[in-house]
């Protein structure tokens, strides 16, 4: 890749502010000041310096945000605030987008990457990747509705899910529930619990596979994942 190139896309400014900085002599490739913008680089191997400091590349990122309600998940909106929308800039230009989408009154576990394929894998009904649930849900909910879930339940659509491990936090006039399903249909929890008579009143994504959300992050924050969940998830 051309150095001029690799400097931007890195978030040292635009080309011709790239430019301007190889000829203060601030860049060095393997410990030699380089000026020429079109010198070509192998970003693998090459050691890019700027000022003294290594440049690190990283082909892929990963990120996993608590999204607050009122945001959507999505890269771009013309009228909503996107999840994309509250990234800093030095992860937005990696240019990742939210692995499927919660609702946009759904709070929790959004994870963000630019790995197409990885994004792929999790989102393939093949896969039968868990993600569990908290909800509060309107009214009491039952051992019945645990058998129900089990079994599997008929959305509105006529679609019959795959079976869900219902856990009753808290059976009462609001009850709490934790609910894992491994589909993603189109508001899927809310229409489950809509199948057997009850309505979600608040949801909140807890997990996606074996990464659990991180308890630390306030709603809208959002931290890259270790080298252990990246390894999990691969
Ligand atoms: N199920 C829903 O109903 N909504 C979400 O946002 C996620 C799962």
């Amino acid at each position: 890749m051309r150095l001029d190139k690799f400097l931007a896309n890195m978030g040292y400014g635009s080309r011709k502010e790239v430019k301007k900085l190889l000829k203060t002599g601030a860049v060095r490739v393997n410990e030699e000041v380089i000026k020429d913008a079109k010198k070509h680089i192998a970003i693998e191997q090459d050691q890019v310096v700027v000022n003294g400091e290594e440049v690190e590349y990283k082909e892929f990122v990963y990120l996993m945000m608590n999204k607050p309600q009122g945001v959507i998940s999505a890269t771009e909106d013309a009228h909503e605030q996107t999840v994309v929308d509250l990234l800093e800039l030095e992860d937005a230009r990696y240019e990742p987008f939210p692995v499927g989408r919660l609702d946009k009154d759904t709070e929790g576990f959004v994870l963000l990457t630019n790995n197409g394929k990885l994004s792929h894998e999790l989102l393939s009904p093949k896969k039968h990747v868990p993600k569990t649930y908290y909800a509060r849900i309107q009214g009491k909910v039952t051992d019945d509705d645990i058998e129900k879930f089990k079994n599997g339940v008929t959305l509105d659509d006529g679609y019959k899910t795959k079976p869900g491990e219902l856990v009753i936090l808290k059976s009462d006039e609001v009850s709490e529930i934790e609910l894992t399903i491994t589909e993603g249909k189109f508001h899927q929890v809310k229409r489950m619990f809509q199948a057997v008579g009850k309505k979600v009143t608040y949801l909140k994504r807890l997990s996606i596979g074996p990464l659990l959300l991180d308890s630390t992050l306030d709603l809208g924050e959002y931290r890259e994942l270790t080298e252990d969940e990246v390894e999990k998830l691969v």
